[in-house]
């Protein structure tokens, strides 16, 4: 700011002030001042949703802000490599984060709770625990001793359960099948005798195809259009019960957030959770066009999991729950808090939502 223009802006504060009004000196300081933050993601250049959504997040911040606050967005590995994006805001090497919880499991075990939990809550339910459950409060006490704040910004609404290249009869076949599969499904996966295989978004095609793994789970209809992966494999399982709606995050580093001036932060969070909305709107919409071309188009085999293979897998993801939320104090508490959430909002669900779906499944079964 100018010094002539500090001194008339001063002036009017002071003038304020003797005429009793609430106006200071440092709210007109807060209106002037202008913010050029940077924010680093997870996710590759231009990827459907994600990146998009990252990048909508920040154009709207600033149309919202009127300019005030201008961020500047790299995707994965263009400032930070993509694991590295909590670290940096944590740091406070750029401001703005985004990305998925899971992906920290390795430094903040209990984050695993906030982006998706193998049989866990779908999307309309982890919101619900979010804004209106204490899910968030309990988000935002697990990463403040890291300096990060989170709010959710994103969901890929109910996940594909993947492609095999051989049917998925009972739960056994599980025994010696390499399959790519990240987080806690991964670890299920493993109890069920699988060898989980981590693989980079750019080798997961070839592996499958080459037969270096047996299966794959990535995201649902549109993102594994895109990656091609019903050439490679034949069947394609559903439901996702590893990622029944995952939440993705925009985390900011907490210093420069708590001293944004109040209606700043407002205005963050307002447009966090309408990117959230949009981002579950999209993938909705867009899941649903991509599922037409893949069975009109490519042909593609759709199976559901039998039941009594997802029923061992479930059996076997209450463990891997526990066993995981018995590693420290702040994993125990959200996992409690989950699940007695999980099991309040399951009853009020049981009549409402799948009462409902179970009426209408029928008119929309793909066998018709
Ligand atoms: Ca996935």
């Amino acid at each position: 700011m100018e010094r002539r223009e500090f001194l008339k802006k001063t002036g009017v504060a002071a003038v304020a002030a003797v005429a009793g009004t609430t106006i200071a000196a440092p709210a007109i300081w807060a209106q002037g001042k202008t913010y050029q933050w940077k924010m680093v993601t997870t996710w590759p250049p231009n990827m459907p949703v994600l990146q998009v959504g990252a990048e909508r997040f920040a154009k709207r911040v600033e149309e919202a802000t009127n300019g005030r606050i201008k961020i500047q967005v790299f995707a994965g590995g263009e400032l930070v490599p993509p694991m590295g994006v909590f670290d940096a805001v944590s740091a406070g090497t750029v401001q703005v984060g985004s990305g998925a919880s899971y992906y920290w499991a390795g430094k903040v075990p209990a984050a695993q709770w906030f982006s998706s939990v193998p049989f866990g809550l779908n999307p309309q339910g982890i919101n619900t625990w979010f804004y209106s459950a204490g899910g968030l409060q309990l988000w935002e006490e697990v990463y403040a001793p890291f300096n990060v704040v989170p709010r959710p910004q994103g969901n890929t609404g109910v996940q594909m359960g993947g492609w095999f290249r051989k049917k998925m009869e009972k739960l056994e076949d599980f025994k010696g099948l390499k399959m790519r599969i990240p987080g806690l499904g991964g670890k299920v996966v493993s109890k069920a005798g699988g060898t989980v295989v981590l693989l980079p978004a750019g080798e997961i095609f070839t592996s499958l195809e080459r037969g270096v793994i047996d299966a794959t789970e990535w995201v649902g209809p549109l993102h594994d259009l895109r990656m091609g992966l019903y050439k490679a494999a034949q069947y394609y399982y559903y439901p996702g019960w590893h990622e029944p709606g995952t939440c993705l995050e925009v985390i900011f580093n907490k210093k420069e957030y708590d001293a944004l001036p109040k209606e700043l932060q407002t205005i963050l969070d307002a447009v966090a959770m309408e990117t959230n909305m949009w981002s579950l709107s999209e993938f909705e919409a867009r899941n649903g066009e991509a599922l037409q071309e893949l069975i009109t188009q490519h042909k593609v085999e759709l199976v559901k999991f039998p039941d009594e293979l997802l029923d061992g897998l479930r059996k076997l993801a209450k463990e891997t729950l526990e066993e995981e939320a018995a590693k420290d104090a702040p994993s125990k508490k959200v996992h409690e808090a989950f699940k007695k959430f999980k099991e309040q909002i399951g009853v009020w669900g049981s009549i409402s939502e799948n009462a409902y779906y179970n009426v209408i499944a029928d008119k929309y079964s793909l066998k018709g």
